[in-house]
């Protein structure tokens, strides 16, 4: 099925997202998206926004400039370890893209990448590719640059962006708020990655892993957005990275 025979959701776009330019599907063109051969490729993040949406203090869908509130749209893994490659956003214009955003609101879309230019490398540290099924808008004051390093298992050296406390999470699938089963399944199918790169890595890695795994549990919890009975089954579906070596 190719995505240009879906219309676009038939939703108000918001202010400042409606400013920018629309492709040939009519979907809206996010500041980010990187031009190539005078093609938007909605594949390809710039990098050169990328910077200025950080040093600028840039909303990473639309260019303008971003308030006290910044919204980053991850994956449940991303809220696992804190980190997102992507600048925060404004909260309406981050709202708009899980609803209409096809990569966002398709679980089962697959990224193509027939086509990308070589150079199209993780900005830093390991990108996990796979499509997460869940967004999650997590909403903050706060975020802190922190550089990666390249280590020959993946990564690249940049750098990514540690994303401070909540003062909100909510979580989308389909473009729709998700259950709490949808995010906590999306989590569990997640895991193996991060412990797979933990594994990797050595040197206490896995056990940081498993305090950040409770903690991002504990904390979605909190927001109601998963269930006691999910923070009781964490070991059993999500087994420390020693247990999975053995
Ligand atoms: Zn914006």
């Amino acid at each position: 099925m190719a995505l240009h025979k879906i219309a676009p959701v038939d939703l108000p776009v918001p202010r400042r997202l409606a400013l920018r330019p629309r492709d040939a599907r009519g979907y809206v063109v996010p500041w980010f998206v990187a031009l190539v051969d005078g093609v938007y490729d909605f594949r390809i993040a710039d990098e050169v926004k990328r910077r200025r949406a950080v040093r600028e203090k840039r909303c990473w869908l639309c260019g303008e400039r971003l308030g006290i509130f910044q919204a980053f749209v991850i994956g449940p893994m991303c809220a696992v370890n804190r980190t997102s490659s992507e600048p925060p956003s404004h909260l309406d214009c981050a709202t708009y893209a899980v609803q209409v955003c096809p990569w966002l609101t398709r679980p089962h879309a697959r990224r193509r990448d027939a086509g990308l230019p070589e150079e199209t490398e993780s900005p830093g540290g390991i990108t996990i590719r796979r499509n997460p099924g869940v967004a999650l808008i997590w909403l903050t004051r706060s975020y802190q640059l922190f550089r990666t390093y390249a280590d020959g298992g993946g990564s690249v050296a940049g750098w990514l962006l540690r994303i401070g406390d909540p003062v909100s999470v909510k979580a989308y699938a389909e473009g729709r708020a998700a259950t709490a089963d949808e995010l906590w399944q999306s989590i569990v199918s997640g895991y193996p990655l991060l412990a797979d790169s933990a594994r990797q890595e050595g040197n206490g890695a896995g056990q940081a892993l498993r305090t950040h795994v409770h903690a991002a549990l504990a904390e979605l919890a909190g927001l109601q957005l998963l269930t006691g009975g999910h923070l009781r089954a964490i070991d059993a579906a999500m087994p420390p990275v020693a247990a999975l070596e053995a």
